[in-house]
């Protein structure tokens, strides 16, 4: 037997991906990244794509070797996890598949390492409880992901964390909100219903500035059309059930930042509170990524076409999508945004259920449901409160969100605009 049959590959460790990171310039491209970045298929017999390693358990050849992947690390932290230990030795602190999404993912986002979750809200959830103890304040934008509301806004409480939601389109919002125990700025930008931006590098200047964190939920735009690290942003985080899954088959989320906040992270919300992902959703997860960039190209082709055209349709009041000239954040949109994905949402002329269920319903090539991100289209109907919309007036407001999926534009252009007549 091999003295350590579970050594880790070189080219595989997230540490090597993060040297590369660190200098900045000798990373290959993006499709590239995603094509090869990580894997290293001579340590598999030359498979052409990685094998899935669907083991709990990794085991040692004698005592001694199992003992040495204990002993201390350099920075003195016992615990053996991912980058730190010479083996692998169990699936809940690290295993090759999910190292090789991890490592393209770091490497996607410019960070020094990536921790990937079981959901998009493990991850959200790891990453925000890196950055708040009892008595700690969060400052958050209004249009914030729901579940990510609740967790800020409900469950923080039993632990005394206060949190204030503002509206975010201008930096001052959040100056404004700081208070001398703000230890944590969450954003979501864009956000998924209105798509609204919050100005990041501003904001993380004021948060540094402050010594508070920042965290950004980068989904609705992916690592392909913005990086929020670039920024000076602290943690980027996703539900990768989305585009980076992009398939609809599989649920999962991912933490990245630098090295040492990850080190820190890995070990404290990623092994101890255990939402570690399944190593045949990573499996997933990988394959996935390989079209990541073709994908978001064409989901962006398809929903610029589409919004335009739907801007001059006569049953559509608005269009909520960073990709259309006339969008209000189109100054921030240029500084930030490298492209614009295929989730957007229209107000119809006619306000009122009846109507956006009619228009929903009739729809043939779109699902009705509330994710996205996948090669699909979906519609989902939704009231947002009318100041959400920009709207004057009391009260909420019916909108609907449309997920532009891959399919051929001319049909979904179709299928909207017989959709669309229904809606009047
Ligand atoms: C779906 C979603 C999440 C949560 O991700 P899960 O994988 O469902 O846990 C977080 N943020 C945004 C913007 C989302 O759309």
């Amino acid at each position: 037997m091999p003295e350590q049959p579970a050594s880790k590959p070189t080219i595989i460790s997230s540490t090597n991906a993060q040297s590369k990171n660190a200098s900045g310039t000798d990373l290959p491209g993006v499709e590239t990244i995603c094509a090869h970045l990580g894997e290293d298929p001579s340590a598999y017999f030359g498979a052409a794509t990685p094998p899935l390693f669907q083991n709990s358990l990794f085991t040692f050849p004698t005592c001694e070797a199992r003992a040495r992947n204990y002993a201390p690390s350099s920075d003195g932290s016992a615990l053996a996890a991912g980058g730190v230990s010479e083996a692998y030795d169990y699936s809940r602190v690290a295993n090759p598949t999910t190292d090789i999404a991890e490592a393209k993912l770091a490497a996607l986002e410019g960070g020094g390492r990536a921790r990937c979750f079981g959901s998009g809200m493990g991850a959200i959830s790891a990453a925000i409880l890196s950055c708040v103890k009892t008595g700690d304040h969060v400052i958050a934008p209004q249009t914030v992901y729901g579940p990510t509301r609740q967790f800020l806004n409900d469950y923080l409480k039993r632990f005394q964390v206060s949190v204030s939601f503002v509206d975010g389109a201008d930096p001052q919002d959040f100056a404004d909100a700081l208070r001398p125990n703000t230890t944590l700025i969450f954003l979501e930008s864009p956000s998924s219903v209105v798509m609204k931006q919050q100005d990041m590098a501003a904001i993380a200047a004021i948060a540094k500035a402050h010594g508070a964190s920042t965290v950004v939920d980068n989904s609705w735009a992916s690592p392909i059309f913005q990086r929020p690290l670039d920024f000076g942003i602290d943690l980027v985080v996703h539900s990768a059930t989305k585009y980076l899954g992009g398939h609809s088959d599989m649920v999962a989320g991912v933490v990245v930042g630098n090295a040492e906040r990850m080190r820190r992270l890995i070990l404290e919300e990623g092994c101890l509170l255990g939402a570690m992902l399944d190593p045949f959703a990573a499996w997933l997860l990988i394959r996935g990524l390989r079209t990541l960039p073709i994908r978001m190209e064409r989901h962006q082709s398809n929903a610029r076409h589409l919004a335009n055209a739907m801007l001059e349709h006569p049953a559509v009041a608005r269009v909520f999508y960073p990709g259309i000239a006339t969008d209000p954040q189109a100054t921030l949109t240029a500084r930030q945004l490298r492209g614009t994905s295929g989730l957007l949402s229209i107000a119809l002329k006619n306000d009122s259920k009846e109507a956006a269920y009619a228009f929903a319903d009739a729809l043939k090539y779109f699902g009705i449901g509330c994710s996205w991100g996948g090669f699909e289209s979906l519609v989902l109907p939704m009231t947002v409160p009318k100041s959400a919309a920009d709207e004057s007036g009391e009260g909420r407001r019916w909108l609907v969100r449309l997920h532009i999926g891959l399919e051929t534009c001319e049909d979904l252009w179709n299928d909207l605009e017989q959709a669309l007549a229904k809606s009047a």
